[in-house]
Parts: C-alpha cells; sequence; structure tokens
C-alpha cells in the first residue's frame, strides 16, 4: 500500500471513531499538582510515586553537576563518565547483582538486553501483560516467542514444559497497567525447574517495595535474591529522575557493551542526570516517603471503593478504576478534568479493546485534602455516568 494524505487521515479517523485517538495536553507538573492547558488540576497520574523529582537535593546535585547538556556522545565513543560509572556502581549494591548497565531509559534497557541474550532459536516465555517495550523486544530479537496468560502458573509451566533448547522467562514486578504483583517467588522456582533465564522488569516496584536499603523492589518483597538472572528498570518512576538499566552478572554486562545496540549507537545518558539518580538513591533507601505514599494509597483506595467503585484490589500505587467502554472512560476522564482532577483514560492497545480504565497513581505528595476534594470529583462524575 503506497501511503498517502488521505490514508493517514483515515486512519486516524478510524482512532477517532473508535474513541482510541490521543492528543497531548501541554502540561507543567508541580508535584501533586499540575498546570493543563494553564489551569491547575490535581495531578493523579505520575510515576513520580515518592516525590523524589522535585527533592531540593535531588536538583541540586543535578544543577551541580551540569558541567554541558550532555556527553554528546555514545558510551563507547567518549561519553563514558564517572558519574555514570558511580550510579551503575550505586544500582548493581541496590539490586546485589554482580554489575550494573545504564541505559536511556527504560524501553531501551529491555530492547538492548532481550535483544542481546535472544536470538531465533531462544525461546521466550512472556506474560500477557508485559509492557510495550518487552513486547516490541522480544519481536526485535526475533525469538519464538509464547505467551502465558497473566500470572497464570499452570499455562507458564505447560508452555515451559513443552519449550527445548534456550528458554527465558519475562515478567514485571508490579504490572503498570493493572497495579498488580507479578507471582514472582512462584514464576521464579519454575524457570529454575526447566532451566529457563529469567528476566524481571521491575520499573514500577523499584525504590517502592521491599525493604528499602537493603535488597529492594518486588524481587525484595518476595525475596528471591539470586533466582533473577537479569533486573531491568526505569529510574523515571520510584527514583523521580531518568535513565534505565540492566543490573545483573558482569558476563552478561560485557555481552550488552559488546552487543546491545541500543547501548553501542545511541548517545549515553547525560552525566547530570546520573548525578542527580545517585542523589536521589538515599532519600528513596530511607523508607519514610513509602510510608507516606502507601498511607496516601490506602487513603484513596477505601474511599473510592466505599463510593462503590469497581477497583482491583492490589497492593501497589497504581489504582485501576476499571470502566470498559472507551468512550465512557474518555468522557469520565474529560468531566474529571474540568471539575480539576487530571487522570488519563487508559485504551486499546495498551490495554485490551473494551477493558478501558482510569489509571489513578497515588505519590507520597498529595494531601488528604487533594484526596478527599478528588473523591468527591469522582463521586459526582461516577453517579453522573452511572458507574456507581
Ligand atoms: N517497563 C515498564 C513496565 C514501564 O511501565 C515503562 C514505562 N512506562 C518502561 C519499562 C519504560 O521506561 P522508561 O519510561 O524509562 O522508558
Amino acid at each position: 500500500m503506497v501511503f498517502t494524505g488521505n490514508t493517514i487521515k483515515l486512519e486516524l479517523a478510524e482512532l477517532k471513531k473508535y474513541n482510541l485517538y490521543r492528543r497531548p495536553h501541554r502540561i507543567e507538573v508541580y508535584g501533586a499538582r499540575a498546570l493543563i492547558n494553564g489551569i491547575e488540576k490535581i495531578h493523579l497520574c505520575s510515576n513520580d510515586y515518592l516525590g523524589l523529582s522535585r527533592n531540593p537535593r535531588v536538583l541540586k546535585e543535578a544543577r551541580f553537576s551540569l558541567r554541558h547538556m550532555s556527553q554528546c556522545s555514545s558510551r563507547l565513543v567518549a561519553g563514558n563518565a564517572p558519574k555514570l560509572l558511580e550510579l551503575e556502581e550505586q544500582i548493581a549494591k541496590h539490586r546485589d547483582t554482580e554489575s550494573s548497565l545504564l541505559y536511556p531509559n527504560g524501553y531501551m534497557a529491555n530492547l538492548g538486553v532481550i535483544t542481546s541474550l535472544a536470538n531465533k532459536r531462544t525461546t521466550i516465555i512472556s506474560d500477557e501483560l508485559n509492557h510495550a517495550s518487552i513486547i516490541d523486544a522480544c519481536r526485535l530479537s526475533r525469538a519464538i516467542i509464547k505467551v502465558f496468560r497473566h500470572n497464570d502458573l499452570e499455562d507458564l509451566e505447560i508452555l515451559l514444559r513443552s519449550t527445548t533448547g534456550d528458554k527465558i522467562v519475562i515478567t514485571e514486578g508490579v504490572f503498570s497497567m493493572d497495579g498488580d504483583f507479578s507471582a514472582l517467588d512462584q514464576i521464579c522456582c519454575l524457570a529454575k525447574e526447566y532451566n529457563a533465564m529469567m528476566i524481571v522488569d521491575d520499573a514500577h516496584g523499584d525504590f517502592i517495595f521491599g525493604s528499602p536499603g537493603s535488597y529492594s523492589g518486588v524481587p525484595g518483597y518476595f525475596d528471591v535474591k539470586g533466582m533473577i538472572d537479569v533486573n531491568v528498570s526505569s529510574l523515571s518512576k520510584g527514583l523521580g529522575c531518568f535513565g534505565g538499566y540492566v543490573a545483573s552478572s558482569t558476563l552478561v554486562r560485557e555481552l550488552l557493551i559488546n552487543k546491545s545496540r541500543q547501548f553501542i549507537y545511541t548517545s549515553a545518558l547525560p552525566e547530570h542526570l546520573s548525578a542527580a539518580a545517585l542523589a536521589a538513591i538515599p532519600f528513596a533507601e530511607k523508607g519514610n516517603l513509602q510510608h507516606r505514599l502507601f498511607r496516601n494509597v490506602e487513603f484513596f483506595y477505601k474511599k473510592l471503593t466505599d463510593l462503590g467503585f469497581s477497583i482491583n484490589k492490589n497492593a501497589s500505587q497504581i489504582i485501576p478504576l476499571m470502566i470498559g467502554d472507551e468512550k465512557l472512560a474518555v468522557d469520565f476522564s474529560n468531566e474529571l478534568m474540568l471539575d480539576g482532577v487530571f487522570v488519563q483514560p487508559i485504551r486499546y492497545p495498551t490495554v485490551g479493546k473494551g477493558k478501558a480504565r482510569l489509571r489513578l497513581t497515588v505519590t507520597s505528595l498529595h494531601t488528604k485534602s487533594d484526596l478527599l476534594t478528588a473523591a468527591d470529583s469522582f463521586e459526582i462524575i461516577g453517579k453522573k455516568n452511572n458507574i456507581i
């Protein structure tokens, strides 16, 4: 098919027809608040779970290290700045692995590690709700891809049993759109039993769960030390900074440096961003921010369920308010916005068709009054739209 202006217009019209069209607002974030197109709203869709993106010490470190905007070079040419190496050492400690390797973001970390470890003779067994970056990485690796039903251990075992040759099992720590935990301890046991490599993307659990300061994240929560071969994460969520990493053995790191196109052929993470992440780690490891976060999560979750909203119970800071119909989700979000609450409708292909939802995220920065005001809006608009 030859692409013309008309075919593009048709494609966009199709998205609009099915309420799947996306249009970014103009957004200026100020912690628990955001100016959307210049008007202040309560911000309920941030991944800055601990509020560290605004921490004065983190900002100061970033400014102090701002000698240039970036190294303007890949790591293997002239971008291998000391702050990156220092951050990699800290991340390896945090993950209790031999080493770690930074990527410009979490998306690239997934692409980098999966395409380096898998090839067309490898079978990747992947949870059906895994993030788009994992899906894209699996496809790019040319491996045989088998998908197991979400968190379904029986299905996973059937796939493992029927697979010969090199196998990789990959799952997330906390699922980004449902907010539930993977059954990581049992998945790790199955992977070991069937001699499969185990990869976990802990973007949303990292620095949030487990014991802050020691073995952290969802692997820490499940205490599966030594059972995970490769940890992937993003620095732009729990840590409130920017970048991605792979924490693994030194052997895997060596392979990535020599093979991973997402490491070799792109500019290094800027030094000041590494400095910011280094400054953020001690704050994330104290534990008090997580305490504040989960006090807010429990409060808001209870408020919404008391109002009668259908919310899958999970233990995380991601609260998926299930709507189903795409149009209803968009309308609900628009009406909330008019009432001063900023929440995004999550639709296909991020989630399945007819499984639209509002993905609410609470952070440690919200006050009780923010959450009460937001809950009032949810009540009025939920009732108006016959959702409660
Ligand atoms: N993995 C998961 C599970 C994610 O949710 C995301 C981003 N939302 C990423 C990876 C990508 O991370 P980054 O934003 O750093 O590219």
